[in-house]
């Protein structure tokens, strides 16, 4: 009842939603007024397992309750853009590459095979984000939601020391969850909105993106409930971002050789929802030894093109 932790207003509220149709909407993933507002009588009818007329009435009430919100002025997004702040990477070509380093307000997609540097770069960002602006940080702490089990606190310390900085404070203000199955995933998003009253953090890192909805929803069936999944989440992500001024970097693996079901090994999973809601994607692969190639795609202000970076001990570098 009442609000759920985004301050949206619960379903639970509208006139003709009893306790039974409340929960199975929820199941069927209409979990705000906005979702049942936009929604069509017949396929509301359908998830409920309610009559359309009563669906209807659903609807028209969740019109009039609905925060459609309004139009802003260029002035005003001007000025909002005007508080964009750039996290660099400790490479100087791929911060170039990318405008002056990862945009905060905005989500960044790492997409490349396994070893292609996604995890390192996403430790080294935690690292950095917590250095003053002077020095290309944001001068804030960290969140880092796991699901691979691939983050390892030895590495933020080895990335600690090449900045001289006490690893103990840099690993304290990194606070990591690990994420069972996508579902955890997007309710740790809820629990970091919640803790981002408290933390002064300027940076989330999901890391897979979409490793366990790619192993949860198979087949092609599936396919519309796991991309709808995923783009709620990934505006669940972009509004932290655009609250906190804060930078989201995703990962999204893609498979070496061709795939039977993915085909073109260079298409990240997720597709055109994932690809749509970030701002940046960077592709990228590995390259001789410790080189790594970034390769920007689809961004919204900048110039594709490459960056050649280094994985060392110290972390990423030119
Ligand atoms: P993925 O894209 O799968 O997340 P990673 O970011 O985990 O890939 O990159 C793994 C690569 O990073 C390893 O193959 C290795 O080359 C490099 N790497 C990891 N740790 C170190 C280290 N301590 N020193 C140097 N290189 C490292
Ligand atoms: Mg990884």
């Amino acid at each position: 009842m009442g609000k759920d932790s985004n301050g949206n207003e619960t379903i639970d509220k509208l006139s003709g939603v009893g306790p039974a149709t409340a929960d199975k909407l929820k199941e069927a993933g209409y979990l705000d007024i906005m979702s049942i507002a936009v929604a069509s009588p017949s396929e509301l009818a359908d998830a409920a397992e309610i009559g359309e007329a009563v669906a209807s009435k659903i609807i028209v009430d969740a019109r009039k309750q609905a925060d459609i919100g309004g139009f802003e002025t260029g002035a005003k997004l001007f000025e909002k853009r005007q508080q964009v702040g750039h996290l660099t990477s400790g490479s100087k070509v791929l911060d170039e590459l990318l405008g002056g380093g990862f945009e905060s307000q905005s989500i960044i997609e790492l997409f490349g095979e396994f070893g292609s540097g996604k995890t390192q770069i996403g430790h080294q960002l935690c690292v950095i984000v917590q250095l003053p602006k002077e020095q290309g940080g944001l001068d804030g702490e960290a969140f880092y939601i796991d699901t691979e089990n691939t983050f390892r606190p030895e590495r933020i310390i080895q990335m600690a020391e090449a900045y001289e900085l006490d690893p103990e404070i840099v690993l304290s203000k990194i606070h990591v969850a690990r994420a069972y199955n996508s579902n955890h995933q997007m309710l740790l998003v809820e629990k970091v909105k919640e803790l981002s009253k408290d933390i002064s953090a300027k940076l989330l890192v999901v890391d897979s993106l979409t490793a366990h909805f790619r192993a949860e929803y198979i087949g092609r069936g599936a396919l519309a409930d796991r991309q709808q999944k995923l783009n709620r989440h990934m505006h669940d992500l972009l509004r932290w971002s655009d609250l906190n001024n804060g930078v989201v970097c995703v990962t999204n693996q893609v498979a070496a050789k061709p795939d039977a079901f993915f085909g073109d090994p260079t298409r990240p999973i997720g597709g055109h929802i994932v690809g749509h809601t970030a701002t940046f994607r960077i592709y990228l692969r590995k390259s001789k030894g410790p080189k790594r190639i970034a390769r920007l795609i689809d961004s919204p202000h900048l110039p594709e093109g490459e960056a050649v970076f280094t994985i060392s001990e110290k972390g990423i570098r030119d």
